[in-house]
C-alpha cells in the first residue's frame, strides 16, 4: 500500500492536466486488453492517477488505465521518453510537452500488466470486483472482526487481497509485529483486544510509511523506496523493542520474519514444517 499510494500521489502532481501524444505497450505481453484500443488515449488529458488496493488507475475521463506493478514494476514519469530498444519498458504513454509515462519491470519475469478500461467498467473489472476492504485507513473495527473471521493464518489472510486490499509481504511482518501477533495465528481465534491492536496498527505502521515517503521522496519516486521496516528484512538483528534476535521463515517466493518474544511465545519456529503447514 505506502509505496503504490506515494506513487499515485506523485504521478497526479505531475501528471494533471497533461495531454498524451500517443501511447504504446512494446512487446504486448503487458496489456491485457484490446478494446479500446491503447492509443485512443492519444489527444486526451489525464485526470490523475489513484491507487486501487495495490493497483493504480491512471485517469482521462471516461477510460481508466489500470496498472498492477505486481513485484517489480515501476510507474514512473520521465522527462525524455525511452529508447525502443529499452526492454525493461512495458507501456509507454508519451505526452505532448515531450514527457513519459513509463511502465517498466525489472527481472526476468514478466507479470506486471496493464488494463485499458472504460472508466465506468472498472469496478466490474475481475481484479477490482474482488477486493476487500482497504486496509488503510483501516475499515471500521466491526468490519475488521468479520473479514479476519476465517480459520487461516494471519499472514496469508491479511495479504489476501479479497480480504482485505492493500497490504503486501513486507508490511504483513510490520502490522503483525507491532500488534504483537503470531503469523500463524488463525483470523477466527482472535479475541476483542487482538483485533483492535492489529485496526490500530494499519493505521500506525501504514500511516507512519506514508508519512515517511512524503518526507523523504521528492517529485519523482525512486526505483529503490527507502522503506521503513523494523522487522521485515531483518532476520538476526535485535529486536528494536525488546532486543530479542529476529528470527526468519523461508518460502519458496517470500520471507516472514518475527520477533519470538514477543510473537509467538518464545517459540521459534523452524521452516520447513510450518512451509508446509501454511500451505
Ligand atoms: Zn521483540
Amino acid at each position: 500500500m505506502p509505496e503504490v499510494e506515494i506513487t499515485a500521489r506523485r504521478l497526479t502532481a505531475g501528471l494533471a492536466g497533461a495531454r498524451v501524444e500517443s501511447a504504446l505497450a512494446p512487446g504486448l505481453v503487458a496489456l491485457k486488453t484490446f478494446d479500446p484500443p491503447l492509443d485512443a488515449l492519444a489527444g486526451r488529458e489525464l485526470d490523475g492517477v489513484r491507487r486501487i488496493g495495490k493497483m493504480l488507475a491512471v485517469e482521462s475521463g471516461d477510460l481508466t488505465l489500470l496498472i498492477h506493478l505486481m513485484s517489480s514494476g515501476r510507474l514512473q514519469l520521465f522527462d525524455a521518453r525511452a529508447s525502443l530498444r529499452d526492454r525493461s519498458s512495458r507501456v509507454l504513454v508519451r505526452l505532448d510537452d515531450g514527457r513519459e509515462l513509463r511502465l517498466r519491470e525489472f527481472g526476468t519475469q514478466q507479470r506486471a500488466w496493464a488494463k485499458l478500461l472504460r472508466s465506468d467498467a472498472v469496478a466490474e473489472d475481475d481484479a477490482v470486483a474482488g477486493l476487500g476492504s482497504d486496509a488503510y485507513p483501516a475499515p471500521p473495527l466491526e468490519e475488521l472482526t468479520g473479514l479476519l473471521d476465517q480459520p487461516r493464518h494471519l499472514h496469508p489472510l491479511l495479504r489476501d487481497q479479497r480480504t482485505i486490499a492493500g497490504i503486501g509481504r513486507s508490511w504483513v511482518d510490520e502490522l503483525l509485529w507491532t500488534a504483537r501477533l503470531s503469523p500463524f495465528q488463525r483470523g477466527a481465534d482472535l479475541d476483542a483486544d487482538e483485533i483492535e491492536a492489529l485496526h490500530a496498527a494499519c493505521d500506525e505502521v501504514l500511516g507512519a510509511a506514508l508519512d515517511h515517503y512524503e518526507d523523504v521522496i521528492g517529485a519523482t519516486v525512486p526505483d529503490k523506496l527507502p522503506m521503513p521496516l523494523q522487522v521485515h528484512r531483518r532476520a538476526g538483528e535485535e529486536c528494536p523493542r525488546c532486543g530479542t534476535r529476529i528470527e526468519a521463515i523461508h518460502f519458496r517466493d517470500y520471507v516472514m520474519c518475527y520477533c519470538p518474544e514477543e510473537q509467538t511465545g518464545g517459540r521459534v519456529l523452524k521452516d520447513r514444517r510450518l512451509s508446509r503447514l501454511l500451505k
